[in-house]
Order: structure tokens, then sequence, then C-alpha cells
């Protein structure tokens, strides 16, 4: 770091798990970028007073992290459409003053899913299990892959019908937890958007993966473990898998590509994340 050096973070509460420094860090080494980018612990009550310090300051850009993805968007100057439209900012990026909020969750998502499981999405069936924080922004960056169907599945089915409705799409629709196994035999996609299966409870599946077809693709937001048991056994079964690693990865990497212009070396910042589940590979995660 020197005088020149321009200043980077990710603010939560908690923070002190989070991946985000180890990742972003290695990708400015990797690229040349005289940056930084360090982890802020703030609580909900200084919010107001963080956003105003990263505007003295006059850091180029931010992760927001749980709790604040809802709130920090009062503190901002203008939404983007990806984070309106989902309402939860991940990133901020400071344009000269005018700080900017993005949402590169859904879209990170999405990248990691065709870059390692299905480079086309288009006609292709797809079932999202769970309808918590992370599904909104996945839904909305799938739909605008074409898919042929989209079919939202929840324990509690009222807020896979609300999710389903607030996109008022044809393509988009929810269907009966009692119905989730109809749904996964004919589905190209099956998507776990639920906590069941995280560390500690590793044994624990939010579906039986003998209800998908051999071919098909399951995919699962967990990535502690990398591998889940949805996964393990879906692979068994003869699915193609995908992990959570890689929509942490490339969220990240669209927040680098934002705030630098620059592509972002996602197989070098995956390789720094991957290196430090070596020393905590149980430990809580978070951004
Ligand atoms: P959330 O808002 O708390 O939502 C949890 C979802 O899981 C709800 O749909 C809930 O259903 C469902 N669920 C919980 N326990 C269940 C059970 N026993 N059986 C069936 N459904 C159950 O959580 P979130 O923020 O969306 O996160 C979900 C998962 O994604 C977490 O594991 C998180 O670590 C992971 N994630 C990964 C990334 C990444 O970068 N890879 C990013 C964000 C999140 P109800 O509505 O019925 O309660």
């Amino acid at each position: 770091m020197d005088s020149h050096t321009v200043l980077y973070g990710v603010i939560g509460d908690p923070i002190r798990h989070s991946k985000s420094p180890i990742m972003l860090n290695r990708a400015f080494r990797e690229t040349g970028i005289n940056g930084a980018y360090g982890a802020f612990h703030v609580t909900p009550e200084r919010l107001g007073e963080a956003i105003s310090g990263i505007r003295a300051l006059g850091f180029r850009g931010l992760n927001v992290t749980i709790p604040h993805k809802i709130e920090v968007m009062g503190h901002l100057d203008e939404i983007d459409e990806s984070a309106r439209a989902i309402g939860a900012v991940n990133t901020i990026v400071n344009e000269g003053g005018r700080l900017i909020g993005f949402n590169t969750d859904g879209i990170g998502y999405v990248r990691s899913l065709k870059e390692e499981a299905e480079p086309d999405l288009a006609g292709k069936r797809i079932v999202v299990v769970g309808c918590g924080g992370a599904a909104r922004g996945i839904v909305w960056a799938l739909a605008k892959e074409n898919p042929g169907e989209i079919v939202l599945v929840n324990r509690t089915a009222e807020r896979a019908r609300e999710l389903a409705a607030s996109f008022g799409s044809k393509t988009i629709s929810a269907l009966d937890w009692e119905r989730l196994r109809e749904a996964c035999e004919d589905a190209d996609v099956v998507i776990n958007t639920t906590s069941v299966g995280m560390s500690p409870n590793v044994d624990a599946v939010p579906l039986d993966p003998d209800w998908l077809r051999p071919g098909a693709v399951a995919s699962d937001l967990i990535y502690n473990p990398l591998t889940t048991a949805f996964l393990k056994r879906a692979a068994d079964r003869g699915c193609r898998v995908h992990g959570g690693l890689g929509m942490f990865v490339y969220q990240g990497a669209y927040a680098f590509e934002y705030w630098t212009g620059r592509p972002a070396p996602a197989e070098a910042m995956r390789a720094a994340v991957l290196e430090s589940f070596g020393e905590s590979v149980s430990s809580p995660l978070t951004r």
C-alpha cells in the first residue's frame, strides 16, 4: 500500500468469517491493481455513519452483507435495475462521489451455473427449491436466460406463490411442496436454495436426489461443505453437479469488474478461497 492505493471493503454484522478480503486482495495482486480490501464490522445503528465514512474517505467500492443489504439502499444516490428488482444491494460503486448500488448475487450464480454445469439455459425446465433471501436474485437472473419454465417450490407454499406472482411472468410459477417430486422428475436443472445440508447438518438433504433424472443438473447454493449430501447423491445417480462456491466467486468477480473495469481473475479468486478452506473448512462462512 502507498498513498495511491484505492480502498475497498465489505461491511456486515458479523464479518470476521468473511472470505471476501482473501478473494478480492488476491484479485488485485493478480491483476497488478493498486487496491486493498478490508472487512469492517458495522452494526445496524452505525450503518449511516459507515456509508458517510466511505464517501469521506473516497472508497471506490464496497460489498454489503447480512444484515445491511436492504437498509443500505436508503443511504445511496442511485440503485441499479438489478438491485431494484431484487430489493437488496450487495455491491456499491463510488462514481466520483455518487454511490450506486448493484446486486451481483443472482448474476454471479447464473454465470457460475453456465460456466460450470449448463452453458445454455434457453428452453430449460428449472426447479428452484426454497424461496428465501437468496432465491429472488437467482430467479431474476435465471429469467433473463429465456428458460422454458421456472417452477418455485417452498416448504411455506405462500412464499413461493408470492415470489412467483411478483415477477408477473408466464414462465415463472409456484407449486406446492407435496408436488416437488413430480417437478423434479421433469426438470433439466434442480437448484437447492434452502439451507438444508449446510454445516453442521451435513447429512441432511432438501429432497430425495433419486427424484432427479440422470443427466439433469443438480445445483446447490451451499458452499460449506463444498459438496453437500444432495450433490453427492445426485452425482451417484448420474446427474451433473454444481456447488455454491462458484456463486460466491462470481458475485465477487462482477463486483471487481464494476469497480475496476477489468476482467476478474476468477480462477485465482477461487483458488484463494479454496486455499483458505484448507485451514477452516467447517467454520461458518459469510461474505
Ligand atoms: P433464508 O432467507 O433464511 O431462506 C431459507 C430457505 O430455506 C427458505 O426458503 C426456507 O423455507 C428454506 N428452509 C429452511 N429450512 C428448511 C427445511 N428444513 N426444509 C425445507 N425448507 C427449508 O436463507 P438465504 O439467505 O436465502 O440462504 C439460503 C442458502 O443459500 C444458505 O444455505 C446460504 O448459505 C446459501 N447462500 C449461498 C450463497 C453463495 O454465494 N453461494 C449466497 C447466498 C446464500 P421456509 O420459507 O419454509 O422457511
